[in-house]
């Protein structure tokens, strides 16, 4: 595949129930998020032929639990360098048990490695919650999940990337219908929540380049289903004459299986 050689993503675990995906450019190799366990970390990353010791760094988006569970243990165990906002380190319920040294406050823009890394803010129900750009001098790969709308900043951030995780959270009349309490469906469908289908896809239409490589990530098991997510986002893309399979790459994320970049 053109421009993706030096480029390999694995999503090891997307959705409520935790979320880690693993990206290597230029033989920089990184981690975003630790929300699931350290040891199915590890165990993900050896069954993809990677050593947990050769992990540079781990980038966190934000504090809620489903992104950094693992990452007490991790940094024990493996010393690994965090970076994240100074409000997100502030607000982890686990910050205690995180080693001083591991801990690398970011601001807009930082390197790991060889990599250059934008973190962008997004519109989400927590501190300081961010997305991620990562870039090597050829290739871009972003991380968007945990969105309550998609911003301008988000849409300029998602522009031109090789590969996309994008957050495709809920049906929004499953969600609509489903059983939540009122309040949390409230939640989930308000401006700091998490992004639906139909969002997903028209940030999809709105991307000025396009052939990227797209996971759907972070979906809900109870208000969306792979089937229904799919359906939606191809219908609205193909609507806007854009592709499968030519202008674009689309596929799902899962929670309790590792999903591999061709
Ligand atoms: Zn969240
Ligand atoms: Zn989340």
């Amino acid at each position: 595949m053109k421009g993706r050689k030096n480029l390999h993503v694995s999503v090891l675990a997307s959705g409520s129930k935790g979320n880690t995906i693993f990206v290597e450019i230029d033989n920089t190799l990184l981690l975003i998020d630790a929300g699931i366990s350290a040891r199915r970390i590890n165990k993900s990353l050896t069954d993809i032929g990677v050593d947990i010791r050769d992990i540079c760094g781990v980038i966190i988006t934000h504090e809620h639990r489903d992104h950094i569970n693992g990452l007490p243990t991790l940094c024990k165990k493996y010393h690994l360098p965090v970076y994240s906002r100074a409000a997100t380190f502030k607000a982890m319920y686990c910050l205690e048990k995180l080693p001083l040294d591991c801990l690398h406050p970011i601001k807009e823009n930082f390197q790991v490695g060889g990599l250059s890394v934008d973190a962008f803010s997004i519109s989400h129900d927590a501190a300081d919650p961010v997305g991620y750009s990562i870039r090597s001098s050829h290739e871009k790969c972003t991380v968007a999940t945990d969105l309550g709308f998609v911003t301008s900043t988000v849409q300029e951030a998602i522009d031109e990337s090789d590969v996309l995780v994008l957050e495709a959270n809920h049906d929004q009349r499953m969600l609509r219908e489903g059983a939540y309490p009122w309040a949390l469906k409230q939640r989930i469908m308000g401006n700091k929540g998490h992004l639906s289908n139909d969002d997903a896809a028209w940030a999809l239409v709105r991307m000025k380049k396009h052939n990227p490589y797209v996971f759907l990530a972070h979906m809900s098991e109870e208000n969306n289903c792979p089937s229904v997510a799919k359906q939606t986002i191809t219908e609205i893309i193909q609507r806007q004459g854009i592709k499968l399979g030519t202008d674009i790459t689309i596929q799902l994320a899962k929670q309790n299986e590792t999903v591999t970049l061709p």
